[in-house]
């Protein structure tokens, strides 16, 4: 049908792989990676901490009681970030078409490969295994969701193929929580529904689905069914990220403006570590939007996302309000141009 090849490659427990990896004394204890205070929560936790109910997102305290000889080291996200510059380095080797997910996960569209989908998958893991001492689980299948649903099925360290001809079985039995987009919520509504497997969602007609669901029960029709038409998008296409906020009263206040431009900053920083990790930054960005919808924008070359650089930008940008209040404050960072021309390098010639 499509004869598209997507893979997911997802690393297994990664941050917590790769302190167990730079300190022995950590194999075979339940380790988790994540804040020291007690209020904060766990990033990742190894398979030991999870056999014991630890999961990512968890208050320390609640793991702590679950688990008490769990040992929880702090996130190195500069170390996380070199392993995974490594592992994009493999993938490169395979196809230029990669679209990052998080530092750990990515989808990679292999259909121009010839060779056998599962031996390429293996071959990446194989890689991935050499260079970093890490493992990855893979999925293989004809989409992208389906991929993800895949790498999750052996893991870990495992791969899982789903195959266009297997998908009018595979669907069926699938609970619905597990489509792309079905998050806890809509499963909870679906399930109130008496739908609680794809099969079960199968038995309901388009009109029936747009007519509960609107445009999004449309959508559900097809990926109940194994559809999805999503491309890999190469995160080498984006230029820039941004961050936009829309007040409800205007501001004037420089120190209610300053405040949260700071959030703003971070969730940029952190988007920018976790989700475009190879790009090089080429200057951060302040926009203002006043009363009178008129915008000004305010600029500064350079590669570090950094508070004080914001804070000038926001009052080199504030110094043009003349008494006007604001409406909307963005920031954001413009990527550089990543080298065109790279060439495809394939393992084994
Ligand atoms: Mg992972």
């Amino acid at each position: 049908m499509s004869g598209r090849v997507i893979i997911h490659i997802d690393m297994d427990c990664f941050y917590a792989a790769i302190e167990e990896r730079e300190n022995p004394d950590l194999r075979g204890k339940p380790v988790a990676v994540g804040g020291s205070s007690p209020r904060s929560v766990l990033t990742t936790a190894n398979y030991l901490a999870r056999e014991s109910g630890c999961r990512s997102a968890m208050p320390v305290f609640q793991a702590r009681r679950l688990c008490p000889e769990l040992v929880i080291v702090p996130v190195r996200f500069d170390l996380y970030r070199e392993v995974s510059r490594t592992i994009r380095g493999v993938f490169r080797r395979f196809t230029e078409r990669i679209e990052p997910l998080s530092l750990d996960e990515a989808y990679l569209d292999i259909s121009h490969w010839r060779s056998d989908a599962a031996a390429v998958a293996r071959e990446i893991r194989a890689q991935i295994r050499e260079e970093t001492e890490l493992a990855a689980s893979a999925g293989i299948a004809p989409n992208k969701m389906l991929a993800k649903i895949a790498s999750d099925w052996n893991k870990p360290d495992g791969q899982y193929r789903i195959r266009e001809e297997d998908i009018p079985a595979f669907m069926p039995p699938l609970p619905v929580g597990r489509l792309w987009g079905v998050g806890p919520k809509f499963r909870e509504r679906l399930a109130a529904a008496g739908v609680h497997t794809c099969g079960d969602l199968q038995r309901l007609d388009r009109v029936e689905l747009a007519r509960r669901f609107g445009r999004w029960g449309l959508e559900l029709w097809e990926l109940c069914r194994g559809i999805d038409h999503r491309e890999v998008v190469s995160d080498r296409i984006r230029k820039s990220l941004s961050c936009e906020r829309t007040f409800r009263e205007n501001l004037s206040d420089p120190e209610d403006l300053l405040k949260r431009l700071r959030d703003m900053v971070d969730e940029i920083a952190a988007d920018a570590t976790a989700h475009h990790p190879d790009r090089r930054i080429r200057s951060r960005v302040v926009k203002l939007k006043f009363d009178d919808f008129r915008r000004t924008t305010a600029e500064r070359a350079g590669g570090e996302i950094e508070m004080p650089v914001y804070e000038e930008l926001l009052r080199e940008a504030l110094a043009r309000a003349d008494g006007r209040a604001v409406r909307l404050l963005g920031a954001g960072v413009r990527f550089a141009d990543p080298d065109g021309g790279r060439q495809l390098e394939f393992f084994g010639g």
